[in-house]
């Protein structure tokens, strides 16, 4: 057992009740648009019940992730949530974005304030003309159709919040202006996130909390992503991977084994959702499904292939 196992005590419940999603962000270049395309096509028959794409820093893949979204939609039949945020941009730049989602069948928006173009730490301020923040843009986008909208939370607190009693109420402020899901920036603790949920609860919001799941395929730049967003990097974790930096193929077993029994701790404490951050590569992931007694299902992609 991992330390996570170790700690909750409990078995696994039955795969048969979780429900799963798959994070992609939009491809640069044909080699990598195939690369992702492959990995759609590989867990789509998973049966997720939706994928989402990503929206780059400062609105730089507007154009890509439309796209993106879009393909996914047409040509794999799946629920496709665009992601969107408000950093760098008027409202009506925003609310451009949000008719076209609107136009190409996307029901799910996951809203988000974005970080500044100068990048993660540089002070936040909103756009001339723009969505004041992430409440705002939940509203402005539920006033624009009949979306879902999901937001972010921070089991450790986001890099620039002081408290969590700031970041618990600006999940209040998102969930009255209309958010119905939340999905964690990823962590590898889950004491932490269960400790983040009661707190959730505690202040009286209802939302399901949904764990943002990183298989990691590269430990040493994982934990500088890491620190960068703000997770800790248990000590018992990178003694898992250590003297595995120039031996990719037991790198990889370590990743997907951790990465199930994270999933598996977190279902026997009572968790059902979980969205797993692709990085548009889906062996890891696969594994880690097939890991949790997910069994591929038939779809219109396997169909037409
Ligand atoms: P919010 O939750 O709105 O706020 C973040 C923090 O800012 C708060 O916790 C608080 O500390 C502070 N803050 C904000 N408003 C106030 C206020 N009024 N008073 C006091 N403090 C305040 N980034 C992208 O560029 N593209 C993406 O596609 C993308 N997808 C993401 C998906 C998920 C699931 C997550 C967890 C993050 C994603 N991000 C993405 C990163 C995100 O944009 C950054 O973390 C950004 O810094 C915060 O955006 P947010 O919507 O999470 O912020």
């Amino acid at each position: 057992m991992t330390p996570n196992a170790e700690r909750s005590g409990r078995r696994s419940r039955s795969a048969d009740k979780l429900k799963i999603s798959f994070e992609f962000f939009p491809p640069k270049s044909p080699k990598m648009e195939a690369m992702l395309w492959e990995s759609v096509q590989r867990l789509a028959p998973l049966a997720p019940e939706f994928v989402s794409v990503t929206y780059g820093a400062g609105g730089s893949t507007r154009e890509r992730t439309h796209a993106t979204v879009e393909r996914i939609i047409k040509e794999a039949g799946i629920p496709t949530a665009a992601h969107l945020t408000c950093v760098g941009a008027t409202k009506e730049e925003v609310n451009d974005v949000i008719r076209s989602y609107r136009e190409i069948g996307v029901k799910q928006i996951v809203a988000l304030r974005g970080d500044p173009v100068d990048g993660v730490g540089a002070k936040y301020e909103a756009h001339e003309g723009g969505y004041s923040g992430s409440p705002a843009l939940v509203s402005g986008i539920k006033e624009l159709g009949e979306f879902d909208v999901f937001v972010s939370a921070y089991p450790e607190k986001h890099p620039e919040s002081s408290d969590f009693a700031t970041d618990i109420e600006l999940l209040r402020q998102k969930v009255d202006a209309g958010a119905t899901k939340a999905i964690t920036q990823f962590f590898f603790d889950n004491d932490l996130y269960e400790a983040f949920v009661e707190r959730v609860r505690r202040a009286g919001i209802f939302i399901p909390i949904v764990p943002g799941i990183m298989p990691i395929h590269n430990f040493t730049q994982a934990a500088g992503f890491a620190t960068r967003a703000g997770a800790s990097v248990p000590q018992w974790l990178a003694n898992r991977f250590e003297g595995l930096e120039n031996d990719a193929d037991t790198h990889r077993l370590v990743s997907a084994a951790m990465a199930a029994e994270q999933v598996e701790d977190l279902h026997a404490r009572g968790v059902d959702e979980f969205h797993f951050y692709t990085l548009n590569r889906a062996n890891l992931v696969y594994a880690i499904c097939h890991l949790l007694g997910m069994r591929p299902v038939k779809t219109a992609t396997a169909d037409a292939e």
